[in-house]
């Protein structure tokens, strides 16, 4: 029963991120523990601040204490566990106490500070209050007098056969009011409890026995002894497209729960890996909760709760999934580890990596990385031995990996075929036509024509917040489209804002791509996949099913086409356009390309038929194409170590970004340049530290939504002295008010491209 406390408050500044101390009066005394969430009066004004208590009976700084506000019930109380996640990260990341509570809880089970009924005191409110609803149950009985109504009589028949809720009530025609009335005698009692939702309820169970091949049951031989040595251990599980990793996954969930023990599955995005959660739920059921950016607020919170009340053996879901309050995990599986949607790119910044390496050492767990392109970083990690490296080289059904042709698109057009699809490839499209089998085809962008070029002046038509051309969209009457900001321009112009020239719209979108493909194959049935076409709730599992139907011939879509999926009849796929991220920045941009072609071409041919690819580019000979075309994951990591090595990149430093953002270019620069002084003169005074600054620089998109962006480069050893300093320069920073010019946000996990 603490009578002081230490509180984290929300929307601090990074350097007067510390515990205040309150008092606590006595009546609130009961409610108060570690991890509670508050309402306190901060500063001057004593206006309302949410807090989570970090300290009790913490020393006051003051005679005069203030008193908290309110307290949230016991049940929002943090964990212990997730109250070492949050020191965890304020530890690693440079985010605020608040920040952290607030990533490793839903938004659901979170509170905001409102008023109570007169009007002026504060008080908590939930974020969301509708996820509970009304439980009845007979307390006594219905006395005869005054006689019972027919409703009445009909409810407490009902609720003779145990407790039902008020949604089953309702369905029985028996209203609220009338189950109140019975409250109000004494006849009904009734209590609040969380609804509960069975989400993908529709999915069946199967419970044939999963049989491995050969190869898969050493895989599982070789990891399964980790799960029950209680001792943390670092696996990669690198397989070939199609070898069959998911079985191995949900063989080792299966003896993970025979040992007593839980399992935590990630996937770097839904749409990326949709297969995923029906074959879990296929598998196990009512005890896999689902943890996902797509689910609404409500359903999440139930799904968390869930989890909280200790209902789910297996998580499933999305990066802030491995936050999920589970207890007692044995296994944890990231799977296709090298997606960067693992990294977070807002405050706190952290990867999922880390934070799983972090619980599996706290739960002495198993925790397995998979993919066909492992990042270089966690290749590198097994080849120096500091993780254990699990193979598998073979397909399931013994099929070859697809074979692949590299189509020169200069060469194209220079023999005359002005389309943006190839002869060979509109050939092959044609084939897998008449041979009733279905074709995948990757074009990395949405829309039709991706720019507009005044004739005259050269000038590209951007938008007006963003340093981004517009994107032209074919449908609903046309318009231009910013992708970052939104911006719309309605009816698109014709001719040049600058200087009145015509312009000319370029560029190949997955819209554009659409009709040419309808215009040669009128026949063909084709499905576009993008973000346009997938925004509605559950659209993209539906197309998804269609295709697996087969009422669609041809599937043409954005990244969203090339992982993941799982489609036996699949034995094309084509590549209609990349280059552009071939000449990317940021110190990864090789792994993504590599990754991206060899995930998209592994969804050719998987079942019986063997399956091929072509890869159209204006580069031909570029080597990452290469070795992508021949899906040499060895080869490609064999010259991208070297490149890091020379270039000194992670796995060889730690890479720290600082990005600079504000209303104006000037002073961002100006602060940014600030910043870049105060770290050399207290890098000065500790000259031990490993350090090489680079820039700053303005940011490869120099304006998002009317804010400039500036990055300041530091490659580092990313380790508490490095970390130690970085805050000293921060609080710096933030001392000579230069945040009010431009705001600083560290990243430890960019790739470098802002
Ligand atoms: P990966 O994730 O490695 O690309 P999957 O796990 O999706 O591969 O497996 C590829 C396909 O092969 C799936 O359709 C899967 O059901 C099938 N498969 C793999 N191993 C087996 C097995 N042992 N028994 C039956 N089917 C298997
Ligand atoms: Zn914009």
């Amino acid at each position: 029963m603490p009578k002081t406390v230490g509180v984290a408050v929300s929307h601090a500044a990074f350097h007067f991120d510390k515990l205040y101390t309150y008092a606590v009066m006595p009546d609130q005394q009961d409610a108060v523990r570690l991890g509670s969430m508050v309402l306190v009066p901060f500063g001057r004004g004593s206006r309302p601040r949410m807090g989570v208590v970090l300290a009790c009976d913490a020393e006051p700084e003051s005679s005069k204490l203030k008193y908290l506000f309110d307290v949230a019930p016991a049940s929002a109380c943090l964990t212990p566990e997730l109250l070492e996640l949050v020191r965890f990260l304020k530890g690693r990341t440079f985010c605020t106490w608040y920040e952290a509570v607030k990533a490793v809880i839903p938004y659901g089970a979170q509170y905001k500070p409102a008023l109570a009924a007169d009007g002026v005191t504060p008080v908590l409110q939930k974020q969301l209050t509708r996820h509970t609803e009304t439980l009845y149950r007979l307390a006594a009985p219905l006395p005869q007098k005054p006689k019972p109504t027919a409703k009445q009589l009909a409810a407490v028949a009902l609720l003779s056969g145990g407790p039902r809720t008020q949604g089953d009530l309702e369905a029985h025609g028996i209203s609220r009011a009338v189950a109140e009335n019975l409250c109000a005698k004494g006849v009904l009692a009734s209590e609040q409890v969380n609804k509960s939702l069975d989400l993908y309820a529709h999915i069946p169970q199967r419970t044939e026995q999963l049989d491995l091949t050969a190869e898969q049951q050493a895989a599982f031989d070789a990891l399964a002894p980790h799960l029950e040595t209680g001792q943390a251990h670092t696996a990669l599980l690198y397989g070939v497209t199609g070898s069959g990793k998911t079985l191995v996954f949900l063989k080792l969930i299966e003896r993970c729960l025979a040992l007593g023990k839980k399992a935590l599955v990630l996937v770097p995005e839904i749409s990326l890996t949709p297969q995923m959660i029906r074959r879990l739920k296929e598998r196990f059921g009512r005890r896999v909760a689902v943890q996902h950016s797509a689910l609404n607020h409500t359903e999440r919170l139930l799904q968390w709760q869930m989890i909280q009340d200790g209902g789910a053996d297996i998580v499933v879901g999305t990066r802030s999934a491995i936050f999920s309050p589970l207890e007692g995990i044995g296994l944890m599986v990231i799977d296709e580890e090298q997606e960067h949607t693992y990294r977070s790119e807002s405050a706190p910044r952290y990867s999922a990596h880390e934070v799983a390496r972090w619980r599996a050492a706290k739960n002495g767990a198993l925790l397995l990385l998979a993919s066909a392109t492992p990042s270089t970083e966690s290749f590198y990690e097994a080849q120096a031995g500091r993780c254990q490296l699990v193979r598998l080289t073979q397909r399931y059904g013994g099929q070859p990996l697809p074979s692949v042709q590299i189509v020169d698109m200069r060469a194209e057009l220079a023999a005359g075929n002005p389309r943006e699809i190839s002869l060979a490839l509109e050939d092959a499209i044609r084939e897998n036509l008449d041979a009733g089998k279905q074709t995948i085809l990757l074009l990395n962008r949405r829309g039709y024509q991706t720019m507009a070029q005044c004739e005259d002046c050269r000038e590209v038509l951007k938008c007006p917040k963003c340093s981004v051309p517009m994107v032209y969209h074919k449908n609903e009457g046309g318009r231009l489209l910013c992708h970052y900001c939104g911006t719309q321009i309605q009816p698109r112009p014709t001719v040049c804002p600058a200087c009145g020239g015509k312009l000319q719209y370029r560029g190949f979108g997955t819209q554009k791509a659409e009709e040419e493909l309808a215009a040669l194959f009128p026949e063909a049935h084709i499905l576009r996949m993008d973000q346009d076409t997938t925004s509605a709730k559950d659209a993209h599992e539906k197309m998804l099913a269609q295709f697996a139907r087969h009422e669609y011939d041809i599937m043409v879509g954005t990244q969203m086409v090339a992982k993941g999926l799982d489609f036996e009849d699949v034995t094309l796929v084509g590549v209609l356009g990349i280059d552009s991220l071939l000449f990317a920045q940021g110190f990864r941009a090789y792994e993504t390309v590599f990754s991206l072609v060899t995930q998209v071409v592994g969804r050719s041919g998987r079942a019986s038929s063997p399956g091929r690819a072509i890869i159209q580019t204006t580069d031909p000979d570029n080597p990452v194409l290469n070795l992508a075309a021949a899906q040499d994951y060895d080869a490609f990591f064999a010259q991208e170590i070297e490149y890091r090595r020379l270039g000194l990149y992670p796995p060889f430093c730690g890479l720290c970004i600082v990005t600079f953002s504000g209303k104006k270019e000037g002073e961002v620069a100006k602060a940014a340049a600030r910043f870049a002084q105060i770290l050399a003169r207290e890098a000065a005074q500790q000259p031990g530290i490993p350090l090489r600054v680079l820039g700053p620089t303005p940011g490869s998109i120099l304006m998002i939504n009317e804010i400039y962006r500036y990055k300041l480069t530091v490659k580092c050893r990313n380790d508490k002295t490095f970390r130690a300093l970085l805050r000293q320069v921060l609080a710096c920073y933030e001392e000579e008010k230069l945040p009010a010019k431009a705001s600083a946000a560290v990243d430890m996990h960019s790739d470098g491209d802002i």
